[in-house]
């Protein structure tokens, strides 16, 4: 089976863990300030503070730009879980907002009707790897003083209008899953040209901690250990190198699949450059389902987009049920159950994925685009 995604990591990586191990300093340290370092390079900020994981970015990212138990955040109803989660996990009210047909993403229009005097941030989805378009999104942000974070974990490398994502807004979060476009294991990292909130998760990812055994702050234990620093380190001198050849699969499928009149294949703005997280393709339901077991009898791992939107999320329906949810006493009654979004509701049914990972050989993807053709003769 050609799986839709395929970590794998070579000596130099083992290498460089290695040395870790053998350094005996393996909790947070030199490496992961090295990484810092070289990431905040990368996409062009000022800062960047590296956590456990993506979702402990978003959520320390969301507490440091001063979102409170009772307000709202903005955001795609389109995205993983985590996307509304993190916002949960800070007792703030994710508002869902529908997405564009074209790239997936919010529309900027109905992020503007969706602000309240309750909303304290914005969190912009590069969903795929495509990015948000945002220079309406951080025009009406900017009039309405709300500030905006990029939830980037798919979007490593990504650009828009030449800048890269992650560097467009007032922070942004990346994930280091096993799965994304550079990976160390478990990972992410808050980027931003703020010292402000750079420092403050800085503080929240170490327990608040001021000086040794000093408390001035409620925070986690967040921080990102020293081996995941090191492999995130070879992982990023990669990145350029794994995203053009995951950009020459995308060209090929483009090219190859562009005929077949079932498919709608993904796109890329003019003013965009998708890092191809993943290739997105979408079909009417009701052939979605036959034509993705088609495709696994023939090998190719094609998978379903998420199963439902976020809105419908079991757990976004029951956010009052104490057992479900620990956070269930502070939040005010909360009910999704009006909330409708047509487009995002229509795409969990009929998107799509084909294996576009880096590692995928050039015969792995001749047999994805014969498959596909297969499938749908
Ligand atoms: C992977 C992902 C996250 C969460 O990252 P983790 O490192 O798994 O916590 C958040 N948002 C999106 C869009 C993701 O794809």
């Amino acid at each position: 089976m050609i799986p839709i995604a395929r970590p794998v990591l070579g000596e130099e990586e083992i290498n460089a863990v290695r040395e870790v191990l053998q350094s005996g300093q393996l909790a947070q340290g030199p490496k992961v300030k090295e990484f810092e370092e070289k990431f905040a390079e990368y996409v062009g900020t000022r800062y960047a503070v590296a956590v456990s994981n993506g979702t402990a970015a978003l959520q320390l990212a969301l507490i440091a730009m001063g979102v409170r138990p009772g307000d709202e955040v903005i955001t795609s109803p389109l995205s993983f879980f985590a996307s509304a989660s993190s916002i949960l996990l800070v007792g703030a009210k994710p508002v869902f907002v529908d997405v564009e047909e074209r790239t997936y993403n919010m529309d900027p229009e109905k992020v503007r009707k969706a602000i309240t005097p309750k909303t304290k941030a914005i969190m912009v989805v590069h969903l795929h790897g495509h990015p948000a378009d945002m220079d309406p999104i951080l025009e009406v942000a900017k009039e309405e003083s709300i500030p905006v974070l990029e939830d980037a974990a798919q979007a490593h490398g990504a650009e828009y209008k030449g800048k890269k994502t992650g560097s467009l807004a007032d922070a942004a979060a990346f994930s280091f899953y096993a799965t994304k476009n550079m990976t160390t294991g478990e990972g992410g990292i808050v980027t931003t040209n703020s010292e402000e909130i750079a420092e403050m998760v800085s503080l929240l990812r170490h327990h608040g901690q001021t000086s040794r055994y000093v408390h001035e702050y409620l925070g986690y234990n967040m921080r990102m250990t020293e081996f995941q620093a090191a492999i995130g380190l070879v992982q990023l001198k990669k990145l350029d190198a794994n995203n053009e050849r995951r950009r020459k699969i995308a060209r090929r499928y483009s090219e190859e699949l562009s005929d077949l009149e079932d498919l709608v294949l993904p796109i890329e703005e003019p003013w965009a450059k998708h890092s191809w997280h993943l290739y997105a393709i979408r079909t009417e339901g009701s052939k979605r389902g036959p034509l993705l077991e088609k495709l696994r009898k023939l090998g190719v791992d094609a998978r379903p987009t998420y199963p439902m939107p976020l809105h419908k999320q079991p757990i976004i329906g029951r956010l009052g049920d104490e057992r479900r949810n620990f956070l269930a006493k502070i939040f005010p009654a909360i009910s999704y159950s009006e909330v409708s979004l047509p487009i995002a509701e229509r795409l969990t049914d009929e998107l799509f994925y084909i294996p576009v990972h880096h590692n995928l050989s050039d015969e792995e993807v001749s047999k994805v685009v014969d498959s596909v053709k297969k499938a749908l003769s």
